[in-house]
């Protein structure tokens, strides 16, 4: 019954987002909306307060972002409507980077503003005209005070990991903000633990909220047996997957799973080419039924191989799958166990390949730390030929390795010297996608030989 009064949401079109926002999260990569999201987003665009517990990884900026944007919707007078507080300039950097992302098709204006240096320019923007404000506690009520902040337009507060904001002592100046701020508007608190002082301060501050919390799936099947390769490049995780996949009889059901379409296409075209055995590619530009067709050949054992994107791997319900390879690692890191589930079911033992460049080694360290385990680590086999780095995708890695750092230290200046090259409202390029040019060559080679 709720299931006919409720059209079920699973897409991000499916919450009715205005175009400019869909493209912007076309282009940003997000395939399909995560727990956090799906379960946020039509509360807080119901006008709701929101209690939610979530950590940084299950994409919960986004999840308060998207219904601000449309809350907010365009460029209007000079005050900001909507404030998010962050407890470290670290993190409001990040969630105005996240801003940027998904504001890019808007004329929205947006900054963030913190401590640690000299107000000036922040007062310079902020007197330019803002809409979306990001801010560290204290240099929040530091600018108020000082008069060079009008907080009376607020309709949207966001107090993002709050746990962390109690643990650093900022209950003073939050209290002092909720003094000045208006009455009527809607609040969102974000944190990742049910800290008694984040109830207390729920309790103070949010009007019959809507909690919402999504653990982590942290637990990875005990069956599945785990192993990590260090691979340079992709051409390497292309020889790799070959060496892998040369042994028949182990490698016999493969689950095949890539961060984007493009890959995931390469990917089984290329083991189309070389003749490994039958395969299906399965992601968000394929309908509803090709993916049904794909997932039933494979249930029954005619295909050998299924390349998928995480947006079908949680519809995936199939036994006997042998092996689960993660061509590249995810950037959700909860679909890390979402993927290498798919193998060690119904009591049979799985094991779970990972290759990650030097890039996405530190993705693979969150995804430690969310398993709360070591993913054990073995040699390249000497067998396995080992290509330099194309230059498009060393500089593409070096990038990668860059944001990372910036984002955990935004002092660092970074060791990538040709910024300026990239033009700002270019999307990222996934990694491993080098203007396709390894693909390419590939192409050519195997037409040749066969
Ligand atoms: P957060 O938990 O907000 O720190 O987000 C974690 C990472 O997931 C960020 O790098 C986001 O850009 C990314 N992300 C957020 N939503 C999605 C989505 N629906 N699909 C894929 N990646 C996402």
């Amino acid at each position: 019954m709720a299931e006919e009064a409720e059209k079920e949401i699973t897409t991000f079109e499916d919450f009715k987002l205005n175009r400019q926002l869909l493209n912007a999260i076309e282009e940003a990569g997000y395939e399909k909306p995560t727990p956090i999201q799906l379960k946020a987003i039509p509360v807080i665009m119901g006008g709701h307060d929101v209690m939610g517990i979530a950590q940084t990884g299950t994409g919960k900026t986004a999840a308060f972002l998207l219904p601000i944007l449309m809350k907010v919707k365009y460029a209007q007078g000079d005050n900001p409507r909507a404030v998010i507080l962050a407890p470290t300039r670290e993190l409001a950097m990040q969630i105005e980077e996240n801003i940027t992302l998904l504001a890019k098709y808007t004329d929205l204006r947006h900054t963030a503003i913190y401590g640690g240096l000299g107000p000036k320019t922040q007062i310079e923007t902020i007197n330019k005209g803002i809409d979306i404000l990001v801010a560290t506690p204290k240099r929040l009520m530091e600018l108020y005070i000082k008069g060079e902040l009008i907080l009376k337009e607020i309709k949207t507060l966001v107090l993002d990991e709050a746990d962390k904001m109690m643990d650093m002592g900022f209950m003073p100046q939050i209290r002092q903000l909720l003094e000045v701020l208006p009455r009527k508007r809607q609040n969102l608190l974000f944190s990742a633990t049910m800290h008694p002082k984040v109830v207390e301060l729920s309790e103070e501050f949010l009007e019959f909220p809507t909690r919402i919390e999504v653990t982590p799936q942290a637990t990875p099947v005990e069956t599945v047996s785990q192993v990590l390769y260090q691979v340079p490049n992709l051409r390497t995780k292309i020889a790799m997957l070959e060496y892998l996949i040369r042994d028949r009889e182990t490698f016999n059901r493969v689950i095949i799973f890539t961060r984007s379409k493009k890959n995931a296409e390469n990917v089984a075209k290329f083991l189309e080419r070389r003749e490994y055995g039958e395969v299906r590619a399965i992601h968000g530009n394929k309908g509803q039924s090709t993916r049904i067709n794909s997932m039933e050949a494979f249930k029954g054992g005619d295909v050998r191989f299924l390349v998928a994107t995480d947006v079908a791997s949680r519809g995936i319900d199939v036994s006997m799958v042998s092996h689960v390879i993660n061509f590249d690692v995810p950037f959700v890191y909860e679909d890390y166990v979402h993927r290498i589930g798919r193998t060690g079911r119904a009591e049979q033992v799985g094991a779970a390949v990972t290759f990650a460049n030097p890039a996405e080694m530190y993705h693979i360290r969150k995804i430690e730390k969310l398993i709360r385990m070591q993913i054990p680590e073995e040699p390249l086999p000497a067998e396995v030929e080992v290509f330099e780095t194309p230059f498009d995708e060393q500089q593409a890695i070096a990038r990668d390795i860059d944001h990372q750092k910036r984002s955990e230290n935004p002092d660092f200046k970074g060791a990538f010297h040709e910024k300026k090259a990239i033009p700002k409202s270019k999307p990222k390029r996934g990694k491993g996608d080098p203007k396709n040019s390894f693909w390419q060559k590939t192409k050519k080679k195997s037409s040749k030989k066969r």
